[in-house]
């Protein structure tokens, strides 16, 4: 079995593959993707369940360590059982974990965790259910929310809800971080980041599928109306909950001794007195740990992504197909070797966040 470890240009050891195993999605959330959705890839543009597998076998090879499945949403896809069955053989990779919207998770858990999968994060950004619609377009918070109950149900550990907190959108982040009192969940704000780009609308216009100007005539949040103005800075935010907190008699938040539930992951945690889960904040625009980062994504149509802000990639999937594995390695240690010290703000990317891997 092969140990390599392999570090980037500036020392850090990439031990963590993030995979879209699929652009495509049973929700149009407002700050993701445009209300007409993405352009579906043709069945060919798409790497198999059985290259992903493959490469990931090669990767492991390398060092990588831990892998999420994500997308789009990656429960919509056919190929998620078996795939997370192929990567589950793979004796170097020690973590399978997945992020999805939660509605498709009550009648697909029982299948995920046979295959071998060991955690979720499932995404909520609100307990409102007209904002939950709003925000989704096509989503029902009672589904989220049975996501939730199944992936604790099932003994995923741990289970993690991630929360996009958006200014305007004025969400009820004390009511969502009140889950983790009597649940053994770790609520996780994330701050708004600027993903997809005019160009990335104006080409999504352009499909067929796209009315001409109907996303730029709309004047509700999508990708490309994205502000700074609309990021909740992480210190702020945890500020407020505490202070609501402990108005509600709830407590403030205490921090929480030692890493935190994703060990060096980029969450910050905190908890309520007596809590069964944490609260945790991830800064990625007001505090990047891009010091920390040990992670490379690789998009649905096989191409490798360093940096979620920057637009420079190395597609992978011709070679995989071809069968060649050292050309294969090659592309992926180039793309480690050219990972960039620190993302640039924020004039946002040329794919959506669900193309690229959220
Ligand atoms: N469909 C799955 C889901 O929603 O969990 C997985 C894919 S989604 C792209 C992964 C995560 O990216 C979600 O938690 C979503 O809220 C987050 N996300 C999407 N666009 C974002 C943005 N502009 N800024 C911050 N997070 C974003
Ligand atoms: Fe779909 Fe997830 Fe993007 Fe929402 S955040 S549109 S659920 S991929």
């Amino acid at each position: 079995m092969g140990t390599r470890e392999l570090r980037d240009g500036f020392g850090r050891s990439i031990t963590y593959l993030r995979i879209s195993v699929t652009d495509k999605c049973n929700y149009r959330c407002v700050y993701c993707m445009p209300a007409e959705g993405v352009a579906a890839r043709s069945h060919e543009e798409l790497l198999s369940a059985e290259e992903i597998a493959r490469f990931v076998a090669l990767v492991a090879r390398e060092g990588i360590r831990r892998i999420r499945l994500t997308g789009g949403e990656p429960l919509v896809s056919h190929r998620i059982v078996p795939l997370i069955r192929s990567i589950r053989v793979i004796p170097e990779i020690e973590d399978i974990s997945l992020t999805t919207n939660g509605a498709l998770l009550p009648r697909m858990a029982d299948d995920l965790r046979d295959a071998g999968l060991d955690r979720v994060n499932i995404s909520l950004d609100t307990l409102d259910p007209a904002q939950f619609s709003r925000i989704t377009r096509l989503g029902r918070l009672e589904q989220a929310m049975a996501g939730i109950d199944a992936a604790l149900a099932y003994g995923f550990h741990p289970v993690k809800v991630n929360t996009v907190v958006v200014r305007r959108l004025h969400q009820d982040a004390l009511g969502l971080a009140r889950l983790s009192l009597d649940r053994p969940v770790h609520v996780r704000f994330i701050e708004y980041m600027p993903i997809g780009n005019e160009e990335t609308m104006a080409a999504c216009r352009n499909e067929p599928h796209c009315p001409p100007g109907r996303s730029g005539a709309s004047p509700e949040l999508h990708p490309e109306a994205w502000d700074a103005s609309d990021i909740v800075p992480s210190d702020e935010l945890r500020e407020a909950i505490s202070a609501a907190g402990e108005a509600a008699g709830i407590g403030g938040l205490v921090p929480v001794d030692g890493a935190g539930p994703d060990g060096a992951g980029p969450a910050r945690y905190w908890r309520f007195p007596g809590a069964a889960g944490t609260v945790g904040f991830i800064s990625a625009m007001s505090n990047h740990f891009c010091s920390r980062c040990n992670r490379l994504r690789l998009t649905a149509d096989g191409t490798l992504r360093p940096c979620l802000f920057s637009d420079d990639e190395y597609p992978v999937r011709e070679a995989l197909r071809a069968g060649d594995d050292g050309r294969v390695l090659d592309i992926y240690r180039t793309a480690i070797a050219r990972k960039p010290l620190e993302h640039e703000t924020a004039d946002g990317t040329a794919r959506f966040m669900s193309q690229i891997g959220g």
